[in-house]
């Protein structure tokens, strides 16, 4: 019989599998009806996460895209507007959830290369009280954006100009801690500017389903009542809690390794001549690459050989708890055999 070698899947930080000591925990997990507030996994998770971000209360979801819509529902309302990157999750990834559900329109603004938005262009757009306008309420950031880390003295204009406007400020951070692991400074650093903040427990944290929102009581108490009405009220979830409080308490410093492995990744693949990787912008665990090649046969090669990534030309490859330091030297070493067989 053919032994398949393990598949390296580089696609997303999402496809990570519960470790058998997760599970462990998963399977010891209390639990109770979280609709009547009596999971105490949950509880726990939710009072660790806000312990761990610098808030006073959190929630926990199925996903980052309901904790990003919880945002935006429990800082604006109907016709309200929400200031946002042009290439952000919580524009262009979530179907326009925002609109479709909960009548806020996004203001879109393009990033500026290093993942942050101009600040001058923000205020730009902020717009006056008048009767022509939507009422611009809320300022959204991402951090890390497409894997780049958000300079902190940034983090600081950025919540001044959101004061001196009255607008609630909102973070996307899926991947806060990947932030935090790179600039070597307690997550709080980064968390302690925004109003609310979504973080995903399912990507680099290596949980298998959710995300939190942490907030102040009363927009988590609002937080609360917005999820129930769009369905995502659970109820024994607290076997899915216990592998977030076990994300929580062990995943984070090892983000390190999968940041150490995207930068070898980018370097190796940045010998091939085919491959056009700007590695200024390679900061934590992604690597995004132009490459010169028929893409269907590349990753159909790629795929026969147990590696999996996406079939975009402009290329993004992500690392987590499940790619080890070998498996990196073997994936450069198996788009270096591709490009070697088509010369
Ligand atoms: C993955 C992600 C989310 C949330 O996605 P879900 O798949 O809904 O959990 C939000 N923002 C960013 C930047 C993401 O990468």
């Amino acid at each position: 019989m053919k032994i398949m070698k393990k598949q390296i899947d580089l696609r997303s930080d999402t496809v990570t599998k519960p470790s058998t000591a997760m599970k462990k925990a998963m399977m010891a997990a209390k639990v109770g009806d979280d609709v009547y507030g009596e999971d105490p996994t949950i509880n726990e998770l939710e009072a660790l996460a806000a312990n761990m971000l610098g808030t006073q209360d959190s929630i926990f979801c199925a996903s980052g895209t309901q904790t990003n819509l919880l945002a935006l529902m429990t800082h604006c309302e109907r016709g309200d507007e929400y200031i946002v990157g042009q290439h952000a999750h919580t524009y262009k990834y979530e179907g326009g959830g925002a609109a479709v559900l909960a009548s806020i329109q996004p203001q879109p603004l393009d990033f500026e290369e290093d993942g942050t938005l101009n600040l001058e262009k923000v205020s730009q757009f902020i717009k006056p009280d008048d009767i022509h306008f939507a009422n611009t309420k809320l300022l959204c950031l991402e951090n890390t954006q497409a894997g780049k880390v958000l300079p902190l003295d940034y983090l600081e204009k950025a919540k001044k100009l959101a004061d001196n406007n009255r607008l609630s400020f909102h973070l996307d951070g899926a991947r806060v801690f990947n932030a935090a692991v790179k600039l070597k400074v307690n997550v709080k650093e980064i968390t302690k500017y925004f109003d609310t903040i979504s973080c995903c427990l399912s990507k680099g944290l290596g949980a298998p389903v959710g995300s939190v929102l942490c907030g102040s009581k009363k927009q988590i108490k609002k937080a609360r009542r917005w999820r129930k009405v769009l369905g995502g009220g659970m109820r024994q979830a607290g076997f899915l809690a216990g592998a977030g409080i076990y994300a929580l308490l062990n995943n984070i410093e090892r983000m390190e390794q999968d940041h150490i492995n995207a930068l070898a990744l980018a370097k190796g693949l940045s010998e091939i001549k085919d491959i056009h990787i700007n590695m200024k912008i390679v900061q934590t665990n992604m690597v995004f690459a132009d490459i010169n090649a028929d893409m269907f046969n590349l990753c159909n090669f790629l795929k026969q050989k147990g590696v999996v990534i996406g079939t975009s030309s402009h290329l993004r490859l992500v690392t987590h708890l499940d790619i080890s330091k070998d498996d990196i030297d073997y994936t450069i070493q198996t788009f270096k055999d591709f490009f070697t067989s088509n010369d």
